[in-house]
């Protein structure tokens, strides 16, 4: 006899990617659990995954925090506020990051109820194909079987370590230990200067550490758009963090009281850089540890993601995969939508991704984000196109703001004046960028935009003036 529970859908992974597709297929009709191991510090279920747990969540909470403490200490005399004795209390601030989590991990919890999807916490591994369905195997405080007619496979990334050089997450830290630092550090590395280098970097330089960040390439941000990397390494340096593009990292020594890391610099030279505590922010690679595939014949790459194909199909029939466990960006909202897309096609529907328009953002200050197309891209594909930049400087709401750093750069066809790109570096460019992805989803021209009116004074005048600049007839520069 079969004492397993059956299920319509089995998520494997609660971040994202997976409560997300959890949440859609119950929508859609389908009996529906989720599996998911994080624990939070009680050994209780904390549901959200890198997202909520170690990733979005807690850095944008600490970015806003260490943000505050910098307006206060730097910027609020220049609104005629005066701060006396300004202090800094890093374990209530680490403290408020925790309740944000906490809020949000409870949340998920609250939808899977309010949405009837089982919810079993402990580790999902595959046990067996048989009946037109898979067996679950669930290692939790008790273990069971449950059984699938389709699985979902969400199980997310984990950090890269540098071969060598361990996390111990005392001194050496990957992106959980840098979002739980006790007490400023006095000096802070950081190796790898893309998104999550980065944003960790500049939450400890604001609260007073100083920070040197390392990175192999030898241009900075390569993915952006240059014009953008440039201006935003300009803003990045006078704000004081260290950036040393082109270096190769050689022994790192993890002593007692600090780390010395050995690194060649741009020129070749021999240096050495002294630390208190190192971030290692070198990419993030997929997570399928215990998920035990092979009892299946699920495939995997040399890299170790999930084989999937346009749709998230992987090689066994009725096994998806979606997230960071898969090829393609490594971001929340990129596992959300494929989640989404895999439940309405295991209901006969036809969701779809569309990778062209999904934004990306950097949490910095100036922030950095954009969809489409890069200017290099463009060249390098020898595609003709016409660009339109506007400078935050010369938009009202910005100045107001205090805040007049970077521009909005609008990059259109030639013929056909689509626009194929959109790159800001400016306040509140996360924001700003969702205009310009809902302008490309319709595939919008440039003069689209520059003829709808936008809200004065708004930062969004900024992207309006930019798709003005595309034909050379900006109003307010
Ligand atoms: P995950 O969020 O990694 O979730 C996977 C879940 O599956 C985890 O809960 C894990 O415990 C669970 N799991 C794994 N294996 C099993 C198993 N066998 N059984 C049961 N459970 C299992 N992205 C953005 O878009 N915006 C940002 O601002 C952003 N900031 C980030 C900041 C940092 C510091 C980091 C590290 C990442 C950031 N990201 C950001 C990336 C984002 O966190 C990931 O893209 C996203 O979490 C991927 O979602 P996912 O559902 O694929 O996987």
């Amino acid at each position: 006899k079969n004492m397993s529970k059956q299920f319509d859908v089995i998520v494997i992974g609660g971040g994202p990617g997976g409560y997300i597709a959890a949440i859609r297929a119950a929508q859609l009709g389908f009996n529906v659990a989720c599996i998911d191991e994080w624990k939070n510090a009680k050994g209780g279920p904390a549901l959200g995954g890198t997202c909520t747990n170690i990733g979005c969540i807690p850095s944008k909470a600490l970015l806003q925090s260490s943000e505050y403490y910098e307006h206060a200490g730097h910027h609020f005399a220049d609104h005629g506020i005066e701060v006396k004795g300004l202090g800094l209390d890093v374990a209530k601030m680490v403290g408020r990051k925790d309740t944000v989590v906490k809020q949000n991990n409870d949340g998920i919890i609250y939808l899977f109820k309010k949405n009837k999807v089982a919810f079993f916490h402990g580790r999902g591994s595959f046990a067996a194909a048989k009946d037109g369905a898979y067996d679950i195997k669930v290692a939790g405080t008790a273990e069971e079987t449950i059984s699938g007619k389709h699985i979902i496979v969400a199980t997310g990334s984990n950090a890269r370590a540098l071969p060598g050089t361990p996390f111990d997450e005392v001194n050496i830290l990957s992106n959980d230990g840098a979002l739980r630092i006790g007490a400023v550090p006095q000096k802070l590395g950081v190796i790898g200067s893309g998104v999550i280098g980065l944003e960790m970097g500049s939450v400890w330089r604001r609260l007073g550490a100083e920070v040197t960040i390392l990175e192999g390439l030898p241009t900075f941000l390569g993915a952006v758009d240059q014009q953008i990397a440039k201006e935003a390494h300009k803003a990045f340096t006078k704000q004081g963090l260290k950036i040393e593009l082109g270096v190769q990292v050689g022994e790192i020594k993890n002593g007692k009281t600090g780390v010395s890391i050995a690194y060649a610099n741009a020129k070749g030279e021999a240096q050495t850089l002294e630390v208190d505590k190192l971030i290692i922010s070198i990419g993030r690679t997929a997570n399928t540890i215990g998920l035990n595939p092979e009892a299946v014949g699920l495939s995997l790459d040399e890299r170790g993601a999930i084989v999937v194909d346009g749709d998230c199909k992987t090689n066994l029939p009725n096994v998806w995969a979606v997230g960071d466990v898969v090829r393609g960006p490594m971001l929340a909202h990129k596992a959300e939508e494929e989640g989404v897309a895999v439940a309405e096609r295991i209901a006969g529907q036809h969701g779809h991704v569309n990778f062209n328009t999904i934004p990306w953002v950097i949490y910095t200050s100036p922030e950095i984000a954009w969809v489409g197309q890069t200017e290099e891209q463009l060249k390098a594909e020898g595609r003709a196109y016409k660009a339109g930049t506007f400078p935050f400087m010369a938009n009202g709401r910005a100045r107001a703001l205090g805040d007049t750093t970077g521009m909005v750069k609008m990059l259109a066809d030639a013929a056909t004046d689509e626009i194929l790109g959109v790159h800001i570096v400016g306040p509140m460019a996360s924001e700003l960028i969702s205009e310009c992805v809902v302008a490309m989803e319709f595939r919008a021209s440039s003069e689209d935009i520059a003829r709808i009116c936008h809200a004065h004074p708004s930062l969004s005048e900024a992207t309006k003036e930019a798709a003005l600049a595309v034909d050379k007839r900006t109003l307010n520069f």
